[in-house]
């Protein structure tokens, strides 16, 4: 175990901070927890059982300080006065998920990129299951810290294989982190504003996954995607590239790296001159295809068997708010992809629609070009509704396309569209916007979609 702090701080709550404070507990990590807002009652009382000191609504730099490292959560911008100050003083940051890698001998395979992040990790988790002892955690909801500890509390050995799913703010904030097997499904803009709105930085921030990958082990990335090919052409030129690279794609091959691809629905994997397929893929969509390829790839290279592979891949439930079908009423199928906060991902959701589209779209545009689907609007969409506070972007870009009605509320979007609808179409919600100006989050979105379907 590199690096044992016996004294670290921990920058903010949520799920990172708090996973991290309960592994401390768990190491017998001295450990001291700072929040600038408030702490729920619940935080407070777990933070009492496990022995962690903590402050909330404000920082004492003085206190913070006297750790040996200090843990920040990925929310935490590197440009707030706290962060300045622990990076003036020279004590180490990282991130928890950083900090967490250090205390398992899990293989670790990551998982990032704009899209297709959480359906990718889990698919390889639902692989890797059924041959190794292997944890699901990350950006997914439940930091590593949380599970190790857990195991730790209850006894349980290290896990064999840890599969990550990592942000592109968990990578800024990592230093030490060494993935075994890295997969990078895609690059499409997304959380721009992070990034100065330079794809370029954003793109080089997810890539970090590469430079983390060690030399003993593996790069998956999409040579379809554009912006992955040009990255990987340029750091092949700078020729720093140290982990063996493997690529998948549907499209003609672009690189050389090209292992895994996709003919008439059938996934081919050839590694080390031995070759297997796959059919009758359990997820529907191109989107899911590259998906399953990228999962099919990493369980391949941590020798999982082809016959697990193929089972696992045929047996997955599609996640919920991610393409999720509802229910059928007189012939119309309600599709929930609340998931779906960019053009990439509606795109897919558009693309794999065999049914007449009923739309449902908008919230809060991250800065979208809805020219790029246009051309799918054409072919798949009879009409849209618009659900969002300010749906003038959506109006000016299909006017004059398809019909468009306007709603502020979910169940008024839900009727709307079902007496737009006919039998035999789908009313697919693939919002490409973020939810907060109407809803909680993402998952608020999806089930109120569901209710008000439901109550149709
Ligand atoms: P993430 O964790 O990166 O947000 P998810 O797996 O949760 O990704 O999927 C988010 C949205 O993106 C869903 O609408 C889903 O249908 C769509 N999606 C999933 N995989 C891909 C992919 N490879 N490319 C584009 N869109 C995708």
């Amino acid at each position: 175990m590199n690096h044992a702090y016996q004294h670290i701080a921990i920058i903010g709550a949520g799920e990172s901070g708090m996973g991290a404070a309960y592994l401390a507990s768990m190491l017998g990590v001295k450990a001291f927890l700072s929040e600038f807002g408030r702490l729920s009652e619940e935080d407070k009382s777990s933070l009492e059982k496990w022995g962690v000191a903590y402050e909330e609504g404000g920082h004492s730099l003085e206190r913070i300080m006297k750790a040996e490292a200090i843990i920040k959560s990925p929310g935490i911008k590197h440009t707030t006065p706290v962060i300045l100050a622990i990076k003036e003083s020279g004590i180490p940051l990282m991130g928890e998920v950083d900090w967490a890698a250090r205390h398992t001998n899990a293989v670790i395979i990551a998982v990032t990129g704009s899209n297709g992040k959480t359906t990718t990790a889990t698919l390889c988790h639902h692989i890797i299951k059924e041959e190794r002892d292997v944890v699901l955690a990350g950006n997914i909801g439940l930091s590593l810290a949380r599970v190790l500890a857990h195991r730790i509390e209850s006894g349980a050995s290290d896990p064999e294989v840890a599969v990550l799913e990592v942000s592109s703010y968990q990578l800024d904030d990592a230093y030490l982190f060494q993935p075994h097997i890295s997969i990078l499904t895609n690059i499409t803009p997304d959380h721009l504003d992070r990034y100065d709105y330079d794809l370029s930085k954003y793109a080089r921030s997810k890539f970090q996954l590469l430079d983390f990958t060690p030399e003993t082990g593996h790069f998956i990335y999409c040579d379809d995607d554009a912006i992955s090919n040009e990255f990987m052409q340029k750091w092949h030129e700078k020729k720093i590239i140290k982990p063996r690279l493997h690529a998948f794609g549907c499209d003609e091959p672009a690189s050389p790296h090209r292992v895994t691809a996709l003919t008439n629905n059938e996934i081919t994997i050839t590694l080390n001159n031995e070759v297997m397929t796959i059919e009758e893929l359990a997820l529907q969509g191109k989107h899911n295809m590259y998906n399953s390829m990228a999962a099919g790839l990493g369980s391949k290279l941590l020798q999982i068997r082809k016959d697990t592979i193929r089972k696992q891949l045929t047996s997955f439930d599609a996640l919920e708010h991610r393409l999720e079908s509802v229910l059928n009423i007189s012939g119309v199928e309600y599709i929930n992809d609340s998931k779906a906060t960019n053009i990439n991902a509606t795109y897919y959701a558009l693309e794999c629609q065999q049914k007449p589209v009923v739309w449902i779209l908008g919230g809060v545009d991250k800065g979208n070009d809805y020219s790029e689907l246009l051309q799918l609007v054409q072919y798949k969409v009879k009409a849209i509704v618009a659900l969002g506070t300010d749906n003038s972007k959506i109006i000016e870009a299909f006017s004059g396309v398809v019909e468009i009605v306007e709603t502020n509320s979910m169940s008024q979007a839900v009727r709307k569209a079902a007496r737009l609808a006919k039998k035999g179409d789908a009313v697919l919600l693939s919002p490409c916007c973020a939810s907060f100006d109407l809803f909680e989050n993402y998952e608020d979105r999806g089930n109120q979609f569901k209710l008000s379907v439901r109550n149709l």
